[in-house]
C-alpha cells in the first residue's frame, strides 16, 4: 500500500505513467506532462469521437489486427473477431470488462459507456484471412456483442459478413444477445453455401423483467426468440445458451425448462447452460447490483466466488445433471456438444 500523502514524485510517477492525465496525473501534479501511453492504450487515447448519446460515447478505433487468435487451451475455436470494443448491453455479471483494462479505462462502467468502433477496411481484412488454415474455427463476439447498438449504425459485423460471403472452409461462430443479427440473414445464407456457420443466441431467462435486471440494455427475451425462429426458419443452425447460470437468480428447473422449451419450439438444435464465473472486474459490478436487488443473496455469493471466480463441486455436477435431464425433453434436430467452451473463456486475453 502507497503512501499517496507522504509518497514521492518520483515514486507515484511510475504507477500513474501509463495512465491519462484526465484519470489521475492533473489531481496528482498539476505540472507533469500528460503521461505516454502505449499500444492499444496510445490508440484509444487517440480515438476521434465518433457520436455521443446518453452516457454512451461511441469513438473509432485504428485496428492493426483484426483477427486475434485465442490463446485458452481448451478453445473450442481458434481465432476471434470482435467488431467492438466495450458493449452497451452492460450486463451485471459480465466477463469481458477486463477487455478495456487493455486500455486504461479501469472503470468496470466505462466498457458499457465508451464503445469502440473498430476501423475496418475490407481488403486487410481480407489478406488477414489468409493467416486461417481450412477447418480452423473463427468466433465472432467473444468480448463484446457484436449486433450491439453500435452495429446498427456503422454495420461493422455486417461488412465483415460481406467478405466472410466470398470465403470458403471456414468454420464461422456467432455469439450474440440481439435479434439484429437476423438483418443478415442474407450473408449468412450466403456464407453457409460454402463454409460451417452457426449462431448461438444467449437467452438467460424468458422472464422480461430479471432479464431487463440482469441485461439492461439488451433485446427482450422474445426478440431474441424471435431472431431464432427467423434465422431457423432460413436454414441458418442455432445454439441457445443459457449461460451464465447463476445460483438462486435463474437456474430453477422450471426457469431453465422454459428457455430449452421456447428453443426447441423456435427450431434451435442446441441448447446449453454453464455456471456464472466471476473474476474480480465483474465483481466489481456484480455485487453492488446484488447488493441492490438481490440483498439476501451477497453473502452466499462473496463466500463463494471471493475465494474463487468458478464454481467448483457439487453445484456444477448438479446442472449439468438438471440440463441433461430437461434437454431430453425437448429433443432437437441435432444434440451437439456444447460448443461454447465453459471453462476458458477468461483465458481470451489476445483480444483483437
Ligand atoms: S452482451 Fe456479452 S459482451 Fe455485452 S455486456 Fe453482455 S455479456 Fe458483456
Amino acid at each position: 500500500m502507497i503512501d499517496l500523502k507522504n509518497a514521492s514524485k518520483n515514486t507515484l510517477f511510475p504507477l500513474i505513467c501509463r495512465r491519462t492525465k484526465d484519470e489521475y496525473g492533473s489531481v496528482l501534479f498539476e505540472d507533469d506532462p500528460v503521461p505516454t501511453l502505449i499500444g492499444i492504450a496510445r490508440l484509444a487515447a487517440q480515438s476521434p469521437t465518433l457520436e455521443s448519446k446518453r452516457k454512451v460515447e461511441y469513438l473509432e478505433l485504428e485496428t492493426r489486427n483484426f483477427i486475434g487468435r485465442a490463446s485458452g487451451n481448451q478453445m473450442y475455436f481458434v481465432w476471434t473477431i470482435n467488431p467492438y470494443r466495450g458493449c452497451e448491453f452492460g450486463c451485471k455479471y459480465c466477463y469481458a470488462r477486463y477487455a478495456h483494462e487493455f486500455m486504461e479505462l479501469r472503470d468496470p462502467e466505462q466498457f458499457e459507456q465508451k464503445i469502440y468502433a473498430k476501423r475496418f477496411q475490407a481488403h486487410s481484412f481480407r489478406a488477414e484471412l489468409r493467416k486461417i488454415k481450412k477447418g480452423e474455427s473463427l468466433w465472432m463476439g467473444t468480448a463484446t456483442d457484436p449486433y450491439q447498438p453500435a452495429e446498427r449504425r456503422y454495420e461493422i459485423s455486417r461488412k465483415i459478413l460481406q467478405v466472410l460471403s466470398g470465403q470458403r472452409y471456414l468454420e464461422l461462430g456467432i455469439t450474440t444477445k440481439s435479434d439484429l443479427v437476423a438483418r443478415d440473414i442474407d450473408l449468412l445464407s450466403q456464407i453457409a453455401e460454402k463454409n460451417k456457420v452457426r449462431v448461438h443466441i444467449t437467452i438467460t431467462t424468458l422472464d422480461g423483467q430479471l432479464a431487463r435486471l440482469l441485461e439492461p440494455r439488451a433485446p427482450r427475451p422474445e426478440l431474441r426468440l424471435n431472431a431464432v425462429k427467423r434465422l431457423t426458419d432460413a436454414g441458418i443452425p442455432v445454439s441457445v445458451l443459457a449461460h451464465p447460470v447463476m445460483p438462486l437468480i435463474n437456474d430453477s428447473e422450471a426457469s431453465l425448462d422454459q428457455v430449452c422449451q421456447a428453443a426447441a419450439a423456435n427450431g434451435a438444435s442446441n441448447f446449453s447452460a454453464a455456471p456464472l464465473f466471476l473474476k474480480p472486474c465483474s465483481q466489481r459490478v456484480f455485487f453492488p447490483f446484488l447488493n441492490e436487488h438481490f440483498p439476501h443473496l451477497v453473502r452466499r455469493y462473496r463466500e463463494r466466488y471471493e475465494k474463487n471466480a468458478y464454481l467448483k463441486g457439487h453445484y456444477p455436477e448438479m446442472l449439468k445433471e438438471r440440463i441433461a435431464k430437461i434437454k431430453a425433453r425437448y429433443p432437437m434436430k441435432t444434440q451437439e456438444e456444447p460448443t461454447w467452451p465453459i471453462d476458458d473463456q477468461l483465458s481470451l486475453y489476445n483480444i483483437k
